[in-house]
């Protein structure tokens, strides 16, 4: 068996028959079972990789190895700054090979290339954020009152992690969870989504090469019933961070909560992007478009909830439709491309469904609903960028996340309706606001119930800005010292240095 070459080669590799990427205890293995998986281009549905199809029993190995190493105190005892230059380190060597990461990622997504690099670079950021902050946090001390009291707050790592990433943004979930965990000094076992695990390898190896010790990082390849669920069930792990959708963080909240596990989730969103009639109107159809369709969708926090003043609507919404239209679709090495495909073609009936549902709840089709005609799209796992409007609240079209291009468009007339529909969700990740009058956009930004908010923008986000989801969009914050956070245990250590006999006790022998 042969496969594409992360570089584009024309003369394709062959394919190992068992490959050897599970990483436990500082070592490359095979699945205990011998079952391999191919991971294929969503593009064209080349194979591009051959992985481990990891079970229970690689799990446990990988749970016990990362146990073992936590309790060593191999890494935790090793100064916090020295675990920040370390990530530096990780952050240089994505730098170093920013091209190989950026094509592989490229390869797993389907997502161009030029996008790759862009999380690349992010990803190394996020790597110098937390190598910068790791040697910060000292602790502090607390006046007791006492002047014979010494009270103080350390910051402990929560022990071994189980990191459980989705496959939208593969290596840059997972460089969320992994730089503050190794920044707090714990242990981790990370199980990327099935279908896009080469960078997560690839980031395994360059922190070995970088002399990581054996144990604290660890990677299981396969399915998340096999691997991920044991980390979730487990008693040797202390924390899960999980990033994917709702049905499964639920899921993994429920397992944890048998052995109180610390969790984090972060999850789907639905997140409306309320213009105003007073928006810079080019701006605001420019980043709605930005909004709903980078990555064909397949963003957590992407714009697919159009809320759009009634005045300007119709206008509005012309505009977005011939935008839309012009978007031209293609792999991730195709120059013309402006955006990919979906991650499968499961994935893409799934989104196909969903449209043909709110259409038969009544939902107006403006433009897509199906995937791209011609043979350049056969292979791949295209759809076209849609837009539904006439929709009402209560459909499914503006209840559920699609994860896919497909944005709908509400209307309103007052800034409390705005305000009221873009509230009107289950989830509460993110949101935008679109207007000129400055006292109106802190207005509104204050009264959404979403964890990001963006004035006159859409999408940027900032490593030491704290991530995360109001409502059923999550649990906890991801990235800003509260990322770091999360992997971290206060402990309050409170020293008598003038010990006394108490006397709350009477001793009852001295009283006769
Ligand atoms: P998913 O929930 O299907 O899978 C996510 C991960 O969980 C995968 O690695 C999967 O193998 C694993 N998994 C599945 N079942 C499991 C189980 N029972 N126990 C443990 N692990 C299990 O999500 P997906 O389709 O990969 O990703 C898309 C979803 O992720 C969307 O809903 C999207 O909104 C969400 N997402 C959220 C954010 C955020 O920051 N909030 C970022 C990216 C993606």
């Amino acid at each position: 068996m042969t496969y594409a070459t992360p570089d584009g080669d024309a003369a394709a590799r062959a394919l190992p028959e068992t490959p050897r990427t599970l990483f436990i205890n500082g070592r490359w293995e095979p699945a205990a079972s011998g079952a391999a998986r191919e991971i294929r281009n969503p593009a064209d549905g080349e194979v591009v990789a051959m992985v481990s199809e990891g079970g229970r029993e690689d799990a446990e190995r990988a749970i016990a190895a990362a146990r073992a190493a936590f309790d060593s105190g191999v890494w935790s005892s090793v100064p916090a700054p020295e675990r920040g230059t370390f990530l530096l380190k990780v952050a240089a060597g994505l730098r170093e090979h920013r091209e190989k990461f950026a094509r592989a990622e490229s390869l797993d997504t389907g997502k161009r290339i030029v996008e790759s690099r862009i999380d690349i670079d992010d990803i190394a950021a996020c790597f110098e954020y937390f190598g910068r902050l790791a040697g910060q946090q000292p602790g502090r001390v607390v006046d007791a009152g006492n002047p014979d009291v010494v009270s103080r707050i350390v910051y402990e790592p929560v022990g071994v992690c189980g990191l459980i990433t989705p496959w939208n943004y593969p290596l840059l979930q997972a460089a969320w969870k992994i730089a503050p965990a190794l920044a707090a000094g714990c242990t981790f076992v990370l199980k990327p989504a099935e279908l896009t695990p080469s960078t997560s390898i690839l980031c395994m190896q360059l922190m070995q090469d970088l002399g990581l010790p054996d144990g604290v990082a660890n990677l299981l390849t396969g399915p998340g019933t096999k691997v991920g669920a044991p980390l979730s069930e487990h008693p040797d792990v202390d924390l899960i961070s999980f990033t994917g959708g709702l049905e499964t963080g639920k899921r993994i909240a429920a397992t944890a909560a048998a052995t109180v596990k610390k969790i984090a989730l972060e999850l789907g969103g639905k997140n409306p992007n309320v213009i105003f009639a007073d928006a810079d109107f080019d701006a605001a159809v420019d980043n709605a478009l930005n909004g709903a369709f980078v990555h064909s969708g397949q963003v957590c926090s992407a714009g697919a909830r159009l809320v759009v003043e009634e005045s300007i609507a119709e206008r509005f919404v012309d505009e977005l439709v011939r935008r839309a239209e012009g978007i031209r679709l293609g792999g991730p090495f195709d120059d013309d491309a402006e955006t990919g495909p979906l991650i499968s073609a499961g994935h893409r009936d799934s989104v196909h469904e969903y449209v043909q549902r709110g259409i038969a709840e009544g939902a107006r089709l403006r433009t897509g609903g199906s995937a791209p005609s011609g043979e350049k799209y056969d292979a791949g796992f295209y759809y076209l960028p849609t837009i539904l409007d006439q929709v009402q609240r209560g459909m499914s079209v503006v209840t559920d996340e699609a994860f896919g291009p497909v944005v709908t468009v509400e209307t309103f007339r007052t800034e409390d309706e705005a305000v009221a529909i873009a509230n009107d969700t289950i989830y509460g990740l993110a949101g935008a606001v679109w207007t000129q009058d400055a006292g109106k956009a802190q207005r509104v930004a204050g009264r959404l119930r979403h964890g990001t908010i963006w004035i006159n923008d859409y999408h940027p986000y900032l490593p030491q800005a704290e991530w995360g989801g109001f409502g059923q969009s999550g649990v906890g914050r991801e990235l800003g010292p509260t990322g770091l956070a999360e992997y971290q245990e206060a402990k309050h250590i409170y020293q008598n240095t003038r010990p006394q006999v108490t006397g709350w006790f009477a001793d009852h022998s001295k009283e006769n």
